[in-house]
């Protein structure tokens, strides 16, 4: 039987989208949004494409956004099964700054502002301002899972990682349902988002691949594995992920979960102040290095 007490998890560890060109999305998340390049990989199964991790300047778990950037992606389209947005907190008294410099749109909801942005690709990417969340730089606050029926999701969250309900809302196209660890963690709401319209979604460029939760340790890993397969889901064994050790399923409405271990961490290979400045390779890449140099298109960093 699993021993985790009945909050197991802090949050999110990270998130994994998909992108056009690469220059257009480091332009975005480092020169607009502010967020570190932490890391500048290949993509483990297909290392002729970037693998680029963002995230707060310590790359502190629950800050990490990555992306697979696609040359000549097609464009792809969120939907039911899928993670449809993602948000950053942000302190409420630099909220205003935020919204001046930058296009979106302004919403409130549960009380909080949200600007809305979309990123080069289409990618929604939201700015919260919530007094009660961890507002810390570069953090995430919530992602948002599109659901035709989000009653089993939500029971997952629950019996698996410890969520509770914390409020529905109906707003302009849809219903939400607010989903919430308890504690001051980073990325700790999962927003349950079911539309009135029916709607495809088509994997692409502006889509997200797939969430991660956060595990502690391997152990901790190990417990909420055996948890989620006694709550019936379909668990890939570990996968060594060079800064994390990670397990996938996918979740009852079909969104792709991941739950990613906090060590080694991002500063494995690099000396935390020299993150994401060198082309890192796992083992298994090296003796390819030149040839994988060559492929990858190439991109500054703002300065
Ligand atoms: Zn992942």
């Amino acid at each position: 039987m699993p021993t985790t007490d009945p909050t197991p998890i802090t949050g999110l560890h990270h998130i994994t989208a998909i992108s056009g060109p690469p220059q257009p999305n480091v332009d975005f998340y480092v020169r607009d949004l502010g967020q570190r390049l932490v890391k500048k990989t290949v993509n483990f199964d297909a290392p002729d494409v970037w693998h680029l991790y963002y995230g707060d300047h310590d790359a502190t778990p629950g800050s990490i956004l990555t992306f697979f950037p696609f040359i000549g992606a097609r464009r792809g389209h969120a939907g039911p099964g899928m993670t449809s947005a993602f948000g950053y907190g942000v302190a409420p008294d630099t909220f205003d700054s935020f919204a001046g410099r930058l296009k979106g749109t302004l919403t409130e909801r549960f009380g909080a502002k949200v600007l809305r942005l979309s990123d080069p690709d289409g990618l929604a990417v939201e700015l919260v301002a919530d007094a009660d969340a961890d507002n810390t730089p570069g953090a995430f606050h919530s992602a948002t899972l599109w659901l035709n029926d989000p009653e089993p999701t939500a029971r997952l969250l629950a019996d698996g990682f410890g969520y509770a309900e914390a409020g529905t809302e109906r707003s302009a196209g849809g219903e939400r349902l607010r989903m919430e660890l308890p504690g001051t963690g980073p990325g700790r709401i999962i927003d349950l988002w079911r539309a009135d319209a029916t709607e495809r979604s088509i994997p692409g460029a502006g889509t997200i691949h797939h969430i991660a939760f956060r595990a502690r340790d391997d152990a901790h890993q190990d417990d909420l594995r055996e948890r989620l397969i006694g709550l019936g889901m379909d668990v890939t064994p570990r996968i060594d992920r060079q800064y994390f050790n990670a397990i996938y399923f996918r979740e009852p409405g079909g969104v792709l979960f991941e739950v990613a271990t906090d060590p080694p961490g991002f500063a494995i290979d690099e000396a935390p102040d020299a993150l994401g400045t060198a082309l890192k390779l796992p083992p298994q890449y090296e003796p390819r290095r030149a040839q994988i140099e060559r492929v990858l298109p190439p991109f500054k960093v703002p300065g």
